[in-house]
């Protein structure tokens, strides 16, 4: 596949290749689950995750699916106090010493979490050691570390570094450089808090091959960054823009198999950074079987805990399994 070939991306252009948006109510949070997120190699700590339902961001990436779960409007005052106490009133919540609050957005964006809110959402928190929120580098100015003097627990921000193909950066319409990450990361820093981010497996206009190289580089650019934990994903489509490329075969989902050589390579280069994959749906891409599917998956979950490469399951079918980095 050829980078260059990929067609101009604009907000205007992926705004209208979009789905119907889906009617979504802003007095309850969008999702709330616990989960068991890596805190070193081998040990787990739960984590409540809260999908806070707010307005949409401001950028208008070509991969991004997020808008789907967020209000036209901007975020009503009050409206995300209320979800975060529900989701805090679920069973369990309790138990968690972590949460993160993801809002499809950026944190720190006053359209989205308005900031007469952020004392209330702060006091809320008060009882989890680790408070993650999701943020754009560019926005991670003097009120990430406002932010950090109202919680109680360590705060980490989770910022997308998705490639650092300069091209396929700029295509992505982020409206960021690999250098604007790093200088977050040093701000983030020098203010002690910590960082994750997320890099995508599988952008439209690479090959496998090409995918797993820029992946593995970005997963080498965030640790080299002082990142904490980096989450490799593989690219989905379903906002649209996405599955246009997909019908004009500029768009190939990365398979299980690549997302395995992909893992396996971030933590060869990752040194002391966390990283993991993202196991959401991942029975979804292609690549694997009922034969084979299972035991893979859990081998990469087993994986983001142990932080090791762990054997390949034995099989008898004839899908394609890890390639060699
Ligand atoms: S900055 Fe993040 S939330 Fe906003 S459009 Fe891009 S990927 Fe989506
Ligand atoms: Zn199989």
């Amino acid at each position: 596949m050829d980078a260059s070939r990929l067609p101009p991306s604009s907000a205007s252009g992926i705004r209208a290749a979009r789905p119907p948006r889906p009617a979504i109510p802003v007095d309850r949070p969008q999702a709330v689950w616990d989960e068991i997120d890596v805190a070193a190699p081998g040990h787990g700590v739960p984590t409540r995750v809260v999908l806070l339902t707010g307005a949409e961001c401001t950028f208008t990436c070509a991969m991004c699916d997020l808008w789907r779960h967020t209000l036209t409007g901007p975020t009503p005052p009050g409206a995300l106090p209320a979800q975060l106490a529900a989701a805090l009133a679920a069973p369990g919540a309790a138990t968690a010493p972590w949460i993160k609050l993801y809002n499809a957005s950026n944190f720190f964006a006053p359209r989205s979490v308005p900031p007469g809110d952020l004392p209330a959402l702060a006091a809320l928190v008060a009882g989890h050691e680790r408070v993650v929120v999701e943020n754009h580098p560019r926005l991670c100015d003097d009120r990430v570390p406002a932010f950090r003097d109202r919680i109680r627990g360590r705060l980490e921000v989770a910022m997308g570094l998705e490639t650092v193909h300069p091209a396929i950066l700029a295509w992505l319409g982020k409206e960021m450089t690999s250098d604007d990450f790093a200088a977050a990361c040093r701000r983030l820093r020098t203010w002690d808090i910590d960082i994750r981010s997320f890099v995508l497996l599988g952008l439209p206009g690479l090959d496998a091959a090409e995918a797993l190289h820029w992946a593995t580089e970005a997963v080498r650019f965030a640790a080299s960054h002082g990142v904490r934990h980096c989450t490799l994903i593989p690219t989905r489509s379903g906002n649209g823009w996405i599955d246009r490329l997909a019908a004009d075969g500029l768009f190939v989902p990365p398979s299980l198999g690549l997302l395995e050589a992909a893992g396996s390579a971030a933590v060869r280069v990752a040194g002391a950074m966390l990283v993991t994959v993202d196991t959401w749906d991942l029975e979804t891409l292609p690549g694997q079987c009922a034969a084979c599917g299972a035991a893979r998956r859990q081998r990469l979950a087993t994986m983001n805990l142990s932080q090791r490469p762990e054997p390949l399951p034995p099989r008898d079918c004839a899908c394609p399994v890890e390639t060699p980095a």
